[in-house]
């Protein structure tokens, strides 16, 4: 069995991109990612500290709107139409979730396509399902990444992706499409999932539920992929039982230290890329 391992993977992606960065400061375009983060969820606080750490190593330049859990629509789509109209700003990220109060979709739709390097706007998910360039959503991007570096043949396979997602599961499909995989969706309505599961030569499971993934639905040898990240009695586990499943599995991703590790990285690359384009 091979441990896919993300951190390492990930690291590679983020000195790449950092020469990257330099490159475009010597050009004189400093990269800028601007996060809009609203009220005070702590996992949403963790999330942004680790993007502006990321940023900071990578030589991005950072800047971080927070605005009070009270706060209006009206207060965050001005926001967002500030950074949108910011030429210094080549990256846009609103932390989700939003407060209950806020429209989510409405917000994300005001975002400039073209600095929307979380890939979640209406444009780039239509990109992607057209087969064009465009800002891909970061953690499936994130995938394709570990699974190029682990240098799985995806041509002919049969990819299984558990969970339907906007932001993971799918673009994740349609990545594993775009890659020539033969590619089945599973959600909460599916009849007979595990059977399917276990026809997976690539098995991502993208659920939200701990350890939803068992030895039993898996394929011995396949790759599966955990995008998972549950709290469980203080301890993160991911949607997949590892310890029986990395004995059938022929490679498989940890968590921590597997997907969770490459989203990050790929949420730098797309903010050198929007400065690249913004840049020329
Ligand atoms: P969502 O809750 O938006 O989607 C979960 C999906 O799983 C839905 O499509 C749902 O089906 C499906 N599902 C739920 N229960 C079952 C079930 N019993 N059987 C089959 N399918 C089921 O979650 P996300 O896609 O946002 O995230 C998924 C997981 O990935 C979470 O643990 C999240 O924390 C993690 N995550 C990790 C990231 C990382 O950086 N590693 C980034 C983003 C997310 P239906 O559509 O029918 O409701």
């Amino acid at each position: 069995m091979t441990l896919m391992d993300g951190r390492a993977v990930a690291n590679a992606v983020k000195e790449e991109a950092a020469l990257r960065a330099k490159a475009l400061i010597e050009r004189g375009v400093t990269p800028h990612l601007a996060v809009v983060l609203v009220g005070e969820d702590p996992a949403s606080q963790v999330y942004v500290r680790n993007k502006e750490t990321g940023c900071r190593k990578t030589g991005i330049r950072s800047t971080v709107v927070r605005l009070a859990q009270d706060c209006t629509q009206q207060d965050v789509e001005e926001t967002v139409a500030r950074l949108n109209a910011d030429a210094s700003v080549h990256g846009i990220l609103v932390q989700l979730p939003l407060p209950r109060h806020l429209d989510e979709a409405r917000v994300l739709r005001l975002i400039d396509p073209d600095k929307d390097v979380d890939g979640f706007h209406a444009m780039n998910a239509g990109r992607l399902m057209i087969g064009q360039p465009g800002f891909v959503p970061c953690t499936p991007l994130g995938v394709m990444k570990l699974l190029e570096a682990y240098e799985i043949d995806l041509t002919g396979k049969h990819a299984v992706v558990i969970g339907r997602s906007n932001i993971v599961g799918k673009p994740m499909a349609m990545l594993l499409l775009a890659a020539n995989a033969t590619v089945t969706v599973c959600h909460s309505r599916t009849q007979g999932l595990a059977e399917i599961a276990r026809q997976a030569d690539i098995l991502v499971a993208a659920v939200g539920r701990p350890r939803f993934v068992t030895a039993d639905m898996v394929k011995p040898g396949a790759t599966v992929i955990d995008v998972g990240i549950n709290r469980v009695d203080g301890r993160l586990v991911g949607d997949v039982d590892f310890d029986a499943v990395s004995q059938a599995a022929g490679c498989i991703t940890p968590v921590p230290g597997g997907v969770g590790q490459m989203t990050i990285a790929m949420l730098l690359c797309n903010t050198i890329d929007a400065a690249a384009r913004h840049g020329r």
